[in-house]
């Protein structure tokens, strides 16, 4: 719809005229200079140096200098800050507050800060220097000059002699200077320098693919062939949405081999994916395969079609945002479809993995606490955030990754099965790009279109499929109702079965088996037979039934009871010993599988392939 009343049209003439009002009020500075150097990679310290040249206008107004506390793509706050030391400027300083340094400008024209940075952390948000290499993501290493956001950044890197400078927006090999439009575009451009990096490329659709590799391990001769599979998965991708907008992208991808650094990062032009392994460890290369599946759906949806929210940030509190279930939920659901449309999984590795995921949200207790929306409000709190105060998250939420994901695929299935395959979720997300993405006109200096609201993907959702999705909306994504799986499948000739699991009962237990030498109750699910019985996280298990609870066998041991029978426990709290049961009620954990409906027949047989090979 894009007719517009008159009424509607004077309000936004107002409204353009407050906002050059406001521009006029602050003119943009004359030039803002990022200067990066590292000249000793072992202190882990970034030397970060920012030039700005001042209007006339702004010469006796102090200038402030601010670190954000989180950055794009995750949504915990970190306090950046708390890495920064040794800032100097040429004008008095006054630290502001924790994240922020203000510089008298005493009429200067010029004013020059210096800053060091700690990064000793391989992943997608913070950043590393190392003997090896820097690889840095600019939210946690760059401060923004206060109201200058939007005003164009310039940056130069000085890297240690012998190591070459790579992100997703090189012009020209060997090149150390960029200019960026905003300090947001600086911030969406994860830049590597290193020695030994690896490139491989590819075309499609004539754009050119850059795939860089920094091996901190053996890759065991698979580079080639990673680089094949991955232009499979771009072919894939890309024959669902249409041609990118960029001319290139680069994967920029760590073998880190450090058996603890992985992340996967969505940007613009480029993505970061960090595997813990070396390329030549067992999973190693189908786990970057599906990431890569993940981040580059991320170059529609996130980073292009985005929720309202996303972008221009504050970044003085974390961002609050809906549609996560859409933006990190859907990438999840179509991250496996796309492994199967690339013809990297077949039918049943796929239908394994959803299945998967229903086991793990319907066996959750915060399934029926938390809804789609309100995981995806929380994320501040979810997306890897650190908690210094102990929490009861593990019994009341759900993350919007895998919630977001089912419902991707119920709707999916839903929208084809109601219109006999003449529409899919395919369409309703290149609707969704197409009005708020390409059509919609820019409501920020930041990036083309606007954020969309849950609201607008019911609308655009229920005139694809000619039936009003306001139901499923309010039951499914801003309730906690089970999805309606089985209707969804029965489209496709599948069917959901629920069986229980083959260690039916924890009792609402789960234990810590990190320390060898005790195992401590790490957390008990509310209103559960553990919680009846008096235990709490942190006690120590002396044992259960008799016998001291191992790994790999304390379900088994349970296994061998049944509802209503008591178990007994021994844990030690507060230096006392304390002996107790455990009361089994029903079975509490389920399997799920999805297998083929007997008696499918060919149409629904022809609407599973259709949605499977994207065709
Ligand atoms: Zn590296
Ligand atoms: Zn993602």
């Amino acid at each position: 719809m894009n007719a517009r009343s008159p009424r509607l049209l004077i309000a936004l003439a107002i409204l353009a005229l407050l906002s050059s009002v406001a521009a006029a009020q602050e003119p943009p500075l004359r030039s803002i200079t990022y200067q990066l150097s590292m000249s000793r990679p072992v202190s882990h310290l970034f030397e970060v140096q920012i030039i700005v040249e001042l209007p006339e206008q702004l010469k006796d107004k102090p200038l402030q200098f601010q670190m954000p506390r989180w950055s794009p793509g995750r949504y915990a706050v970190f306090d950046f800050a708390k890495n920064v030391q040794e800032f100097r400027a040429n004008g008095p300083v006054t630290r502001v507050d924790d994240q922020t340094w203000s510089v008298a400008t005493q009429g200067a024209t010029s004013i020059t800060v210096s800053y060091k940075v700690f990064g000793n952390d391989l992943s997608g948000t913070f950043s590393q220097l190392d003997s090896r290499h820097a690889n840095y993501n600019g939210g946690s290493i760059f401060m923004y000059v206060v109201g200058h956001k939007p005003d164009p950044v310039k940056l130069k890197i000085q890297p240690p002699a012998g190591w070459k400078i790579v992100n997703g927006r090189m012009e020209q090999s060997g090149q150390t200077e960029w200019q960026f439009p905003n300090w947001d575009i600086l911030i969406d451009t994860p830049t590597e320098i290193a020695p030994d990096w690896t490139e491989d490329i590819f075309v499609v659709d004539g754009k050119k693919y850059h795939v860089v590799v920094h091996s901190l391990g053996p890759e065991g001769g698979k580079r080639a062939a990673l680089v094949k599979d991955i232009e499979k998965i771009v072919r894939a991708e890309v024959a669902m949405w249409g041609a990118p907008e960029f001319e290139e992208y680069t994967f920029l991808i760590h073998f880190a081999a450090d058996n603890h650094s992985g992340d996967g990062m969505e940007h613009l032009t480029s993505t970061q994916i960090i595997e813990p392994g070396a390329l030549a460890d067992a999973g190693m290369y189908e786990d970057t395969l599906g990431t890569v599946a993940h981040e580059f759906f991320h170059v529609w949806n996130v980073k292009r079609l985005r929720p309202q929210g996303l972008g221009p940030w504050d970044f003085t509190r974390p961002a609050n945002t809906r549609g996560l279930w859409v933006a990190e939920g859907f990438t999840n659901y179509y991250g496996h479809l796309m492994m199967r449309r690339a013809g990297l999984w077949d039918d049943t590795r796929f239908l394994k993995r959803e299945a998967q995921t229903i086991t793990g949200i319907e066996n959750a207790q915060g399934s029926r606490l938390m809804s789609a929306e309100e995981s995806s409000l929380e994320a501040p709190f979810l997306d890897d955030a650190p908690h210094a105060q102990l929490t009861n998250l593990r019994n009341t939420t759900i993350s919007y990754y895998p919630k977001g994901e089912l419902i991707g695929m119920v709707m999916d299935l839903l929208v084809r099965g109601r219109t006999n395959g003449k529409a899919s979720l395919d369409d309703v997300m290149r609707d969704m790009y197409e009005e708020f993405y390409l059509k919609s006109p820019n409501n920020s200096y930041y990036l083309r279109g606007r954020g969309y609201q849950t609201e607008d993907l019911e609308r655009v959702a229920s005139r694809r499929a000619g039936f009003d999705f306001s139901d499923f909306f309010k039951r499914y994504v801003r309730d906690v109702e089970m999805l309606p799986y089985e209707k969804a499948f029965a489209y496709v000739g599948l069917r959901l079965v629920k069986t229980q699991a083959k260690e039916p009962f924890n009792a609402g237990l789960s234990i810590e088996f990190d320390d060898p030498r005790a195992a401590v109750v790490e957390n008990v699910r509310n209103y559960s037979p553990a919680e009846d019985a008096g235990l709490q996280s942190g006690d120590e298990i002396v044992s259960v039934a008799g016998g001291k609870p191992a790994k790999d066998s304390w379900l088994k041991t349970l296994a061998r009871f049944k509802t209503g029978d008591s178990v007994p426990v021994t844990v030690k709290r507060d230096r006392r010993t304390i002996q107790t049961k455990m009361v089994l009620r029903e079975p509490e954990r389920f399997e799920y599988r999805i297998e083929e409906q007997p008696g499918a027949t060919a149409e629904q047989k022809a609407l599973r392939a259709a949605w499977l090979s994207g065709r």
